[in-house]
């Protein structure tokens, strides 16, 4: 699990001190691992406490209007000069008081939108973070297995610094996920079989010779993938003016973007950048009723995750096996909150709903989050009196058929005053 070609090249001035093993805590140094040799646990970056209490309000709003104004937060990219970026991050929290009237939430509500990303979606954060690591560690080869995302981002990050790419995703998937990662060039692998037959395969071609060069950003470097989801998080505290929401909601696949919100969180308010809400915050989970592992282990009370065959239109959540599901489930019940999924109506109503309300096209993925949302409310898990943020993660273009069958124009008629008066329109 741990390449030869990848000496700890991670620049000295990372806060970053280790990987250590979310299960049993076990310490390794900064390399390409990601599963701990003791007990097969993921593996998280551990950060120095006392270079990160350094790190003032006043240095990050001095920073780049992009996520590497948290760059003293982050395991990699220290030195601009190392970065391979397409400089994502602090995209629009946007103000959500129509949808928050029609879902009767009294308290402010906001969407952060992700979608505004250069390749439109959250995973450029992630994306960014990995391979400015990888290419720290001596990789000269950009490769994921991806629910679609992740493929844009990579194979487009890929291209902004002329690495080699080669990108894993199930066939079918969309063709707005598939177009745009081919356009990027690069190597595009369509494998018959779910996301999950995907990433086995990414976990077995990783351990081969001939990929020893290669940095699989959820495979290999995934420690320092998933600390880039961390910037959603800092972005949000910041933009409401140094405070942390009282509640988020937050869609899932791995699970692991909704831990490392939490987390941000939690080093904000250790560093002292910013007070914990009186009553603590609540982290919400989203998934679709076509992949819910995770939020069935909450339901029924488990402490396992059983594994399902995923089906349905949120194809960039369908992650059967999802890898931090029982971490997601940890920081749910740690805070209070709850978790819920949404059908493929229920999905489409909610991507129509927030367009509607806010101006803000999602994809199947934000569909699925306010859904769940609308739901939360509804069975008063949610309190409607508490300030609410929830993320779209994604681009409604990349995922048009799944609402292009119910909206199109509202009237058809010839190039004519007359026309238009028959029509309606004039009255
Ligand atoms: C990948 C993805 C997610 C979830 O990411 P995890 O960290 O795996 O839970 C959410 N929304 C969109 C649009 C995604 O592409
Ligand atoms: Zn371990």
């Amino acid at each position: 699990m741990t390449s030869t070609l990848a000496p700890t090249g991670i620049d000295t001035t990372s806060p970053a001190r280790a990987l250590v093993c979310r299960a049993c805590s076990a310490r390794y140094p900064l390399a390409a691992q990601h599963a701990c040799h003791e007990c097969f646990g993921p593996l998280e970056v551990d950060y120095d406490p006392a270079v990160l209490a350094t790190v003032t309000r006043e240095q990050i709003e001095a920073g780049p209007r992009n996520l590497w104004r948290y760059a003293a937060l982050l395991p990699a990219g220290q030195d601009a000069a190392t970065r391979v970026t397409l400089d994502p991050g602090f995209t629009p929290l946007v103000a959500a008081d129509r949808l928050a009237a029609e879902l009767g939430i009294t308290a402010p509500l906001w969407v952060k939108d992700d979608s505004a990303n250069p390749t439109h979606s959250f995973k450029d954060r992630v994306v960014s973070v990995a391979l400015t690591a990888a290419r720290a560690l001596g990789f000269s080869r950009f490769a994921c297995a991806s629910t679609g995302n992740l493929a844009n981002s990579v194979a487009a990050h890929a291209a902004r610094v002329g690495t080699p790419s080669v990108v894993f995703i199930p066939s079918d998937l969309e063709q707005g996920k598939v177009v745009t990662t081919a356009v990027y060039g690069g190597e595009l692998v369509a494998i018959d079989g779910s996301y999950d037959d995907v990433n086995r395969l990414c976990g077995e071609l990783v351990e081969t010779d001939e990929f020893e060069d290669t940095a699989f950003v959820n495979v290999n470097v995934r420690p320092y993938y998933a600390e880039g989801s961390k910037t959603l998080g800092y972005e949000v505290a910041e933009q409401l003016g140094w405070r942390i929401p009282d509640q988020v909601v937050v869609p899932m696949a791995s699970g692991e973007l909704l831990t490392k919100i939490d987390k941000a969180f939690s080093e904000l308010v250790e560093i002292g950048l910013v007070a914990a809400p009186a009553g603590g915050w609540k982290v919400f989970g989203a998934q679709s009723a076509g992949c819910n592992p995770i939020a069935s282990a909450l339901h029924s009370g488990d402490e396992a995750i059983v594994p399902v065959k995923p089906t349905g239109i949120a194809k960039s959540l369908n992650i059967g096996d999802p890898a931090a599901g029982l971490y997601a489930l940890e920081a749910v019940r740690r805070t209070g909150g709850w978790m819920d999924h949404a059908d493929d109506d229920e999905i489409r109503a909610g991507v129509r709903l927030l367009a509607r309300t806010t101006g803000v096209f999602a994809e199947t993925a934000g569909g699925v989050t306010v859904a769940v949302l609308r739901k939360l409310v509804e069975s008063g898990r949610l309190d409607p009196t508490a300030e609410t943020v929830v993320f779209n993660t994604g681009e409604g273009l990349k995922t048009l058929d799944a609402v292009a069958g119910e909206v199109g124009p509202t009237h058809r008629i010839k190039p004519s005053l007359r026309a238009a008066r028959d029509a309606g329109l004039l009255s």
